[in-house]
């Protein structure tokens, strides 16, 4: 893991103040930036992204005050809200210090990961197989006016065909291989960013389409819920 627990403690230490009051207010969420900042996020763009998109808004109501923790988070369905650095390193890889105007998002989840990429990216498109975690995220989604994020409710082994080719795509559910397809959509050049499990361990990788195959970036060892078949 790349990720101490140490500064998990650190940061409960930190909140244990201001219980009650203010655990979801733009001063927490500052914390939190200031903590991925030290723990080795460079991008200034996805700091600024993570500052104003209020992820308390993507848990339910009794998890609010645990938000701005750096923890995965369960939602519904058995699935989980991935930890903020996760979301961080994995948006930064993704950008590249470019800037992609196309992504394609597998495993949206509560939404919050697409919601990044909405203040980063001109056009996300982002697939769910379980049609209620879609519908809760459409939902918040359009609350906070994120009107450059097209959701799809597919298995998303099959990627997006009609809306290849993208810039990059992002897997946020460990694969066991590499989807054939979802590679086909990268345009040359683009990245894939994906957790890969590889002899019982999950790994994040990413991977840059060239002339003749892929360029390969290990970003350190994780911990996500595995991509499924099919439909819910
Ligand atoms: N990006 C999400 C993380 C969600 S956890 C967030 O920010 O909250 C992973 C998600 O991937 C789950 O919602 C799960 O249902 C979804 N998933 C798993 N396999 C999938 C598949 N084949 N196609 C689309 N979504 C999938």
């Amino acid at each position: 893991m790349p990720r101490g627990d140490e500064g998990m403690i650190h940061h409960r230490k930190l909140d244990k103040g201001s219980r009650g009051i203010g655990m979801t207010s733009a001063g927490t969420r500052g914390r939190l930036v200031d903590r991925l900042r030290d723990h080795g996020i460079r991008d200034e763009r996805v700091l600024k992204a993570i500052l104003q998109v209020p992820r308390h808004e993507f848990v339910d109501e009794a998890l609010s005050s645990r938000a701005y923790e750096d923890t995965a988070l369960p939602i519904s369905n058995r699935q989980t809200i991935s930890q903020p650095w996760v979301v961080a390193k994995m948006t930064e890889a993704l950008l590249d210090g470019g800037s992609p105007q196309k992504i394609l998002e597998i495993g949206t989840g509560s939404g919050y990961q697409a919601a990044i990429l909405a203040h980063l990216v001109p056009q996300v498109f982002t697939v769910e197989r379980i049609k209620e975690l879609l519908k809760t995220a459409r939902r918040r989604f359009h609350a906070l006016g994120l009107h450059n994020i097209h959701t799809r409710h597919a298995d998303g082994h099959l990627g997006w065909p009609s809306q290849a080719p993208f810039d990059g795509i992002i897997i946020t559910a460990a694969a066991r291989t590499l989807p054939s397809e979802l590679l086909e959509q990268l345009r040359p050049g683009g990245l894939l960013v994906l957790p890969l499990e590889q002899q019982g361990q999950q790994r994040l990788l990413a991977l840059r389409r060239s002339e003749d195959g892929f360029e390969e970036t290990d970003l350190g060892g994780v911990t996500f819920v595995p991509l499924l078949s099919g439909l819910e």
